[in-house]
């Protein structure tokens, strides 16, 4: 037989095991939690789409494509990995009807999202999102509420010390003509700039407001600003944003180059960051109003708005913030037989299952051996049993923490481990 490597993860891409489950299940807990309370309802759309449902939108195609899983299946068909969220459920809105009910409808998705990005430290080809996405309702308020229940997970997961990010990147109506005003006021700067930018000096004039490259800073600041050039229903719902963020104590900051690089991006954006940490790494929820994309992918014009939460970035922090998990047993109830007891063992943990997580350890070993495996395992108490136990139906409860035992009917587990 020849020898072959053991066959190793995609590149990119890892395992989360189960003593890492434990601490993603409290931000995912509490991600559900959260949204119920602000009246939104779990949604699941697939993996994969059509590719032209994520390329179709938008004009810096680059980036997305660039990072797009994108292939053909075996009848032909152009499919992507899903890179987010949005695309899919405001297509799912639609096909499944949700645009014909009350408005908005207030809809959150967990789920694994894929980028074919530069895999590096916090950022993977397979990552996870919580999602939030409230659709058909114009209102800033909406804005408002997205963002307080973005900043409520944060804080229920431990992460209390948090900066929010806010701008208004404008519409249709106004941002065309402030683009020409950025535009013309970059174009004598072209040379000075990275070449990256000098190509979106034309295609996409709003992405120069969030290069990090040091060689382009020093033009940001005298920049035009778009809140200074907001037709007036974006600047009346700008104002309305930061009144209710006030009213509601959230704290936040103004800050002009927080953009979005696609077309169907309208009015708000906002990034939440650990506090201190602004810019310097990865947002931990980042969102914002998208009305222009239910056109954009061919159905009715609809307002919408949300954000996405990294799960990946968000467990990380409370790890290294020292998020206390209590370590949950693999199973309450451990069954240790003392010899060949295989059928008894498995119907002494079929009566336990009733009333509480019972597992056996079948391996053929002592039972001080089995008993050391119990400890590791958080095992809460210990069914131990012998052949002569069996004739007799009874067995040894041993509670782990205590040491004590005694003897039990089998039938009177369920009672005595209730
Ligand atoms: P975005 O969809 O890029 O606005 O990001 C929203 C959230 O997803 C942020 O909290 C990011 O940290 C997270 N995120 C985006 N891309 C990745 C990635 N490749 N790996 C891990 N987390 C990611």
């Amino acid at each position: 037989m020849p020898r072959t490597a053991p066959i190793k993860a995609v590149r990119g891409v890892r395992d989360i095991l189960p003593e890492e489950r434990a601490l993603w299940r409290v931000a995912e807990r509490a991600a559900a939690r959260v949204a119920h309370r602000f009246g939104y309802r779990e949604i699941q759309t697939p993996v994969i789409e059509h590719a032209e449902l994520i390329e179709r939108v938008g004009e810096d195609t680059d980036a997305v494509a660039k990072e797009l899983y994108r292939f053909e299946d075996r009848g032909g068909r152009q499919l992507a990995l899903r890179p987010e969220a949005t695309a899919g459920v405001v297509r799912a809105y639609f096909e499944g009807g949700l645009n014909q009910g009350p408005q908005p409808a207030r809809l959150y998705l967990i789920g694994p999202m894929f980028r074919y990005d530069r895999p590096q430290k916090g950022r993977y080809r397979q990552f996870f999102q919580f999602n939030v996405e409230a659709i058909g309702v114009g209102s800033p308020a909406v804005d408002v509420e997205v963002i307080e229940l973005a900043r409520t997970w944060l804080i229920e997961v431990g992460l209390d010390k948090l900066a929010l990010e806010l701008n208004t990147i404008g519409d249709d109506q106004c941002r065309p003509a402030y683009l020409e005003l950025l535009r013309a006021y970059y174009r004598p700067l072209k040379d000075k700039l990275h070449p990256d930018c000098q190509r979106r000096l034309e295609v996409n004039p709003l992405r120069l407001l969030d290069c990090k490259v040091p060689q382009c800073q020093p033009f940001k600041s005298r920049a035009p600003k778009i809140t200074d050039h907001l037709c007036e229903p974006c600047a009346t719902a700008w104002a309305v944003v930061r009144k209710l963020l006030d009213a509601a104590g959230i704290d936040y900051h103004l800050n002009p180059y927080l953009v979005r690089g696609l077309d169907y991006y309208t009015r708000t954006v906002f990034e939440f960051y650990p506090a201190g940490a602004s810019g310097q790494q990865d947002a931990l929820a980042s969102g914002g109003r998208y009305d222009g994309l239910a056109a954009a992918e061919g159905w009715p014009s609809t307002p919408g708005v949300g954000f996405a939460g990294g799960l990946d970035r968000v467990t990380e922090l409370m790890a290294s913030e020292g998020e206390e998990v209590v370590p949950e047993p693999a199973a309450e109830v451990i069954v240790l037989p003392d010899g060949d007891l295989v059928a008894e063992a498995a119907e002494i943990a079929r009566v336990i299952r009733v009333v509480r997580s019972a597992a056996v350890d079948y391996e053929p070993r002592s039972l001080r051996a089995k008993m050391r495996a119990a400890d590791k395992v958080y095992a809460r108490w210990a069914v131990l049993f012998n052949a002569d136990d069996a004739q007799r139906r009874v067995a040894q409860l041993r509670d782990m923490r205590t040491g004590e035992q005694s003897e039990v009917l089998w039938s009177a587990l369920p009672e005595l481990l209730a």
